[in-house]
């Protein structure tokens, strides 16, 4: 399994395209689709999958969908986002996105196959409430929920400091030390540096 990281959009989000052999998924493909392009190549993309439903991990939705014949996945509550400016928060810089529908509505505790992988579906809330991060082995992707010694923003609508704060301690710290962190913004982490350093989210 090849893991890819491209920076993408106005906000510098990290946009993930995982591939093995002829296959590939995408996660939160939030704009520069021409970057995103060569990653796929003439491999058959699985999935598109967004860890949420804000405008800077959305915004390529509508080109992939449009190029590929793929699936669109989001957290079951997450979808009504994608359709609504003011809530993807496209609004604020102008851009009243509204997404394509979702293909795949996601459950926590659902599962994507890639190859003899697995992408676990966790779900996350507080940075929005239909935030999901993403397990493979001992790999994760964490959204705008984790970041390096920080976490997602809780000031926007649907967020909340304190549901953030539980995620992160129940969901993502019960993962093993060694777990890798790949975040939606800036560098990545592990489990265990967060659960020592991050002042966020003692334990
Ligand atoms: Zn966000």
């Amino acid at each position: 399994m090849e893991i890819l990281c491209r920076t993408v959009g106005l906000l510098a989000a990290n946009c993930y395209i995982l591939r093995n052999g002829d296959e590939a998924i995408i996660i939160d493909p939030g704009g520069d689709p021409q970057l995103l392009y060569p990653c796929i190549g003439d491999r058959v993309l699985l999935y598109v999958i967004n860890t949420h439903g804000h405008y800077d991990h959305i915004a390529a939705n509508n080109p992939l969908k449009a190029r590929y014949d793929t699936r669109l996945a989001c957290f079951e509550t997450e979808a009504q986002m994608l359709f609504n400016p003011d809530k993807n928060l496209s609004a604020m810089v102008g851009a009243r996105y509204i997404s394509v529908a979702p293909d795949l509505l996601l459950s926590d505790g659902d599962t994507l196959n890639i190859g003899r992988e697995t992408l676990e579906i966790i779900h996350t809330p507080g940075h929005t409430e239909g935030s999901i991060s993403l397990r493979m082995g001992t790999v994760l992707f964490s959204g705008d929920t984790l970041f390096y010694h920080s976490v997602g923003r809780t000031d926007l609508p649907g967020g909340d400091l304190d549901t953030l704060r539980e995620s992160i301690k129940t969901r993502l710290y019960s993962l093993p030390d060694e777990t890798i962190v790949y975040t939606g913004h800036g560098e990545s982490t592990m489990i265990g540096e967060e659960k020592r350093y991050n002042e966020w989210v003692r334990v």
